[in-house]
């Protein structure tokens, strides 16, 4: 290959590390022989999708014209989302996975001469977009491990550092964090905001939103009305259990809003997604027997691994990280040798972790007994 072509990649993209995703089920069973392996690798759910979704889908595969566009406005799933959250549709952003959104803020707001600030340890997703738009990225140093918040988000930071660089202009918090768990209650975040510029976007990341407990949650709606400069954006990929589908959506003003959708990709949702994500939205039980289920075995998982001596990250989310006190990478390829796939996260800077989703009570249990044999425990 012409290596003068290579090096007109933009320079952001030239010194860019492609995103590494969880392995998948197959790939595992070729590479090593094993039969029956879970994943318990990219925090999916467990029980899949309502089964409404799939009953939708089947008639849809039946009658709908699959030759034809899907509806680019996404009028019909954006008008749920809309009830749901008592806000203008004019205010929605519907995107390919919320991975999407975090590109179309990228694309609108960051650019070679802009900065976007974020914690360490946070969702790998805000350096590759911030690199990617050969932007400068602003790291907060996390909170201490010994911290009620262990390596979380440290909101003190990031309002030092926003004072202190004029060039950023977007700052990502994911609440609940991932891969940490860790979470942030409405006081801080509205503390935060309220020494935020009016002309820097907050972008608040809530893919899981719905695993945390009630106490903790709040409605964001009256908040986007005070900061007209705040961003939050969700997920179908996991409590509603449509990953495969890729929808997610933001709720911003509609100026933001009309920004994004000037970037956006004509018909980044398919018909099916939008359709599987309407019906997803009408089966709240759906989300709740997944809450439920995530709530108890997280809590079980839990104890079970303090009791083996291990550290486990509070989690509001439907994973824990678990550090082991030195390198997990034997832990992580032991596992995998016992066809159980979890997720390595020395490229978030933890090496001495790993990350495990939260599966189905009896995955959870063949996921400890899989650790104990690893561990000679
Ligand atoms: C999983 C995840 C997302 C969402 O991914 P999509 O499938 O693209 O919607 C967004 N943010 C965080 C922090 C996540 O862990």
């Amino acid at each position: 290959m012409n290596q003068e072509l290579l090096k007109r990649a933009a320079p952001g993209v030239l010194s860019l590390e492609a995103y590494s995703p969880g392995m998948p089920i197959e790939e595992l069973q070729r590479r090593l022989g094993v039969s029956n392996a879970i994943k318990l690798a990219s925090n999916e759910n467990p029980l899949g999708c309502s089964p409404r979704v799939r009953e939708a889908l089947l008639e849809a595969l039946q009658n709908d014209d699959l030759a034809r566009y899907p509806d680019g406005g996404g009028y019909r799933l954006k008008a749920r989302i809309a009830k749901l959250h008592g806000i203008d549709a004019s205010r929605i952003t519907l995107g390919n996975g919320s991975n999407d959104i975090i590109e179309l803020l990228g694309r609108v707001f960051l650019g070679p001469d802009r900065a976007a600030l974020f914690s360490a340890h946070a969702f790998a997703v805000y350096p590759i977009i911030t690199q990617a738009q050969s932007a400068r990225a602003v790291v907060a140093p996390p909170r201490a491990a010994d911290d009620a918040q262990p390596y979380g988000h440290d909101l003190q930071a990031f309002a030092e550092l926003l004072a202190g660089n004029d060039d950023i202009s977007l700052v990502f918090i994911a609440n609940p964090n991932n891969p940490t768990g860790t979470w942030l209650g409405q006081a801080e975040i509205e503390n935060f905001l309220r020494q935020v510029p009016a002309h820097v976007i907050v972008a608040l990341d809530e893919a899981y939103f719905e695993y945390t407990d009630p106490a903790l949650r709040f409605d964001v709606r009256p908040m986007l009305d005070r900061y007209p400069n705040l961003v939050v954006f969700r997920t179908f990929s996991k409590a509603y259990g449509l990953a495969s589908l890729r929808v997610g959506y933001s709720l911003s003003s509609p100026e933001i809003a009309d920004l994004l959708n000037r970037v956006r990709q004509p018909f980044n949702n398919n018909s099916l997604a939008l359709r599987a994500a309407e019906v997803a939205l009408d089966d709240q039980d759906f989300v709740a027997r997944s809450v439920e289920l995530n709530t108890g075995e997280r809590a079980r998982l839990t104890g079970i691994l303090g009791e083996m001596g291990l550290t486990v990250l509070p989690s509001q989310a439907n994973f824990l990280a678990i550090g082991f006190g030195r390198d997990a990478k034997p832990v992580h390829q032991g596992l995998l040798e016992q066809g159980i796939i979890v997720r390595p996260v020395a490229s978030y800077d933890l090496p001495e972790f790993v990350r495990v989703s939260i599966g189905t009570e009896a995955e959870n249990s063949r996921f400890v007994a899989a650790l104990r044999t690893v561990l000679g425990s």
